[in-house]
């Protein structure tokens, strides 16, 4: 079968009717072997330096794992796209392009026509593509649980990042997926919950660092929310298909994911927010609203390249929880 590798989340479902292999692959740079290996490449090829690691990462990703076909989400995530979507038409690969509205009055409209788009590209019809959505929604249903226990204490902050950020192409196999998922649900089953004293949540892009999770979870304090992997698993199955795209937040303006945020810091009962940015990115900008916006702390942590975090990034973090606890009393 073959591969079609994306850019950022898409909707995957029709990649899947269309009997193709779907390829995330910021997911296959950052979980193989050598990432650093990867960024090396594009900077040999020429990428500036000063470009977003995940552009480089899925640079390499495209040119070494046998992808021929890209789509490219040239709206609504990243402003690079555009000029990776020209190199990659420069080496012969097949580039589709999926945009998300923006500043559109009807969002949903505009959704349908890039939905139907891309059924023409891949060459699907609607039903085939309604039975495939009817059969994963059981997984994003699992998805939605894994959610609420990660709330409850019974999931650790890696682990539902983890599970959520892979749900965009579903490891390129929704049923091996489905059984590994079934799998760690009822090994949860026997859990305590977590219950310690402070309970964060990630904004912002998934981070690039290898061991962030680990650290903060070993200093008495739990991370209940990733907001933007929560995203990634399109959690409004109750809505139809093409309207989940439009409550789908990570393409849309700050305002509006700042409404979900809001809502999931009071749901989840968050003390702090660790907003997460990309060196590089422009989104990085978006922090002078959130530190406006949100009436809990906020610090922001910066990562580069695929590695450990940093001393300084270290004596940040504890200070912060430190405080937390402090606040906690
Ligand atoms: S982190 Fe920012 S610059 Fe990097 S790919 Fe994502 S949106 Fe683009």
């Amino acid at each position: 079968m073959k591969k079609v590798g994306f850019t950022t989340t898409i909707p995957v479902d029709i990649i899947f009717a269309a009997e193709k292999v779907p390829i995330d692959l910021n997911n296959i740079f950052i979980t193989s072997r050598s990432p650093y290996r990867y960024i090396e490449k594009a900077e040999e090829d020429g990428l500036p330096r000063n470009t977003c690691s995940w552009i480089k990462g899925i640079y390499t990703a495209v040119l070494e794992n046998d992808i021929d076909t890209v789509i490219g989400v040239i709206e609504g995530d990243c402003s690079n796209t555009h000029a990776l979507m020209e190199i990659f038409r420069s080496k012969s690969k097949n580039v589709i392009p999926f945009a998300y509205p923006y500043g559109e009055k009807d969002k949903v409209n505009f959704l349908k026509n890039q939905i139907n788009n891309l059924m023409i590209e891949l060459n699907v019809e609607w039903n085939d593509v309604k039975n495939t959505i009817d059969r994963i929604d059981k997984i994003r249903e699992k998805l939605i649980r894994l959610d609420e226990y990660t709330i409850e204490g019974f999931v650790s902050g890696f682990e539902n990042h983890l599970w959520l950020v892979t749900s965009t192409d579903f490891n390129s196999d929704y049923v091996s997926y489905e059984k590994e998922l079934d799998k760690f649900l009822d090994e949860i089953k026997n859990r305590r919950s977590l219950n310690k004293k402070v309970r964060l949540g990630f904004i912002g892009v998934p981070t690039i660092f290898t061991d962030i999770y680990q650290f903060i979870e070993e200093r008495d304090c739990q991370v209940v929310f990733n907001e933007v992997q929560r995203q990634f698993s399109i959690p409004y199955i109750e809505f139809d298909y093409v309207e989940r795209f439009a409550r789908y937040t990570y393409p849309y303006d700050i305002k509006f994911r700042l409404e979900d945020i809001k809502k999931q810091i009071k749901k989840r009962e968050i003390d702090g927010i660790i907003h997460y940015v990309q060196s590089f990115c422009y989104r990085q900008i978006q922090d002078v609203v959130i530190k406006k916006e949100l009436d809990i702390p906020v610090i922001t942590i910066e990562g580069n390249d695929p590695e450990g975090i940093d001393a300084r990034t270290k004596i940040r973090l504890e200070s912060f929880i430190e405080m937390l606890q402090g606040k906690k009393g």
